[in-house]
């Protein structure tokens, strides 16, 4: 596997200052740190490796010439306002079908490793850094400037460094790239299918069957929060102002393998599970009945375990106890 480093920023781009060093200078140190520990298991290359300045262009430009497998982005964040609390934020790669979310979930399980508690969202993103070559390009701010201290510094090569390593042991990590081998713009029709479909075969061996809760844009975060925690299992954040698609979601559950989602969105209260299991429609009826929403259903052809349960939650005050008691007291 070839991977290329880019260590943000650098020369007269400071990056954030709010830190005990420039944010050029946090991010470099990461990247010297990896560079040195996989220096002899991988091809690795950096695009800068002091503290010089490179446009996002010479960052791309230099990502076409090594043509990496992996285009790994290292920064730090600052916060524009005061925080609850730090979390981590892993930028993918904009496509919806892509190995990013792969390799960001990989770090997302190391960072729990060592931070147990911390949040960690991944957002698809259209930096301009990310649009250069790579079948796997990922922008990390796995912490803010300000809280980061030395000992952070050295756990973060760690996470980074076995996260490449779990990469390099998978094998769509050496698979070409789909979406580069369709071409960018020329997708046949119904590929997308084929793919879930070849995903829905080898994915679901492992099928988790603990809850995952998605969020769609905005509005009912807090209440995902609190959900999440109550049922101590996973949380997407499907980005920002961002409407994610049918194949996005999808994408995500199959890859990971969960069997029961709940999609919590703002609106008219309502509730809508999917054909996909009995279940489903089980479990939806006990929410709608408890909550007191009225309940529908789509037959639209949604890429999740046959067997599995999807349920979208439409509210716009949602009672997240209310809905936990329900959910923990199903059979
Ligand atoms: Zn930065």
């Amino acid at each position: 596997m070839r991977v290329l480093l880019d260590a943000g920023h650098g020369g007269e781009s400071k990056g954030t200052l709010k830190g005990f060093l420039p944010e050029k200078e946090l991010n470099l140190k990461v990247v010297l740190g990896v560079y040195e520990r996989l220096r002899n298991e991988f091809d690795l290359h950096l695009t800068r490796h002091r503290d010089i300045h490179l446009s996002l262009q010479d960052r791309i430009r230099i990502s076409y010439k090594v043509k990496p497998d992996l285009f790994l982005s290292v920064h730090h964040n600052a916060s524009e306002e005061k925080l609850k609390s730090y979390r981590t934020e892993l930028y993918t790669s904009w496509n919806i079908v892509s190995p990013s979310y792969d390799f960001a979930y990989m770090i997302e399980d190391e960072i729990k490793k060592v931070y147990r508690d911390r949040e960690v969202y991944v957002y698809p993103s259209k930096f301009t850094v990310l649009r250069g070559f790579g079948k796997i390009r990922l922008l990390t701010e796995i912490f803010y400037s300000e809280e980061v201290g030395e000992k952070d510094l050295e756990n973060e090569v760690d996470i980074l460094v076995n996260s490449i390593r779990k990469l390099a042991s998978m094998d769509f990590a050496n698979e070409p790239d789909i979406i580069r081998s369709y071409g960018k713009y020329s997708k046949p029709k119904g590929y997308l299918t084929t793919y879930f479909k070849e995903l829905r075969k080898g994915r679901f061996k492992n099928a988790n069957s603990d809850w995952i809760v998605v969020l769609g844009s905005g509005r009912l975060f807090w209440e995902g929060i609190e959900l999440k925690n109550l049922l101590g299992c996973k949380l997407y954040h499907l980005g920002m102002g961002v409407q994610p698609s049918q194949y996005e979601i999808a994408y995500r559950i199959s890859k990971r393998g969960f069997l029961k989602l709940i999609f919590l969105k703002y609106g008219k209260p309502y509730i809508r599970y999917y054909h996909t299991s009995k279940e489903s429609e089980y479990v939806a009826k006990e929410i709608a009945r408890v909550l007191e929403y009225p309940l529908g259903h789509s037959s639209e052809y949604i890429c999740i375990h046959p067997d599995g349960i999807r349920i979208e939650i439409t509210s716009d005050n949602l009672d997240v106890r209310k809905l936990y008691m329900c959910l923990s007291e199903l059979p």
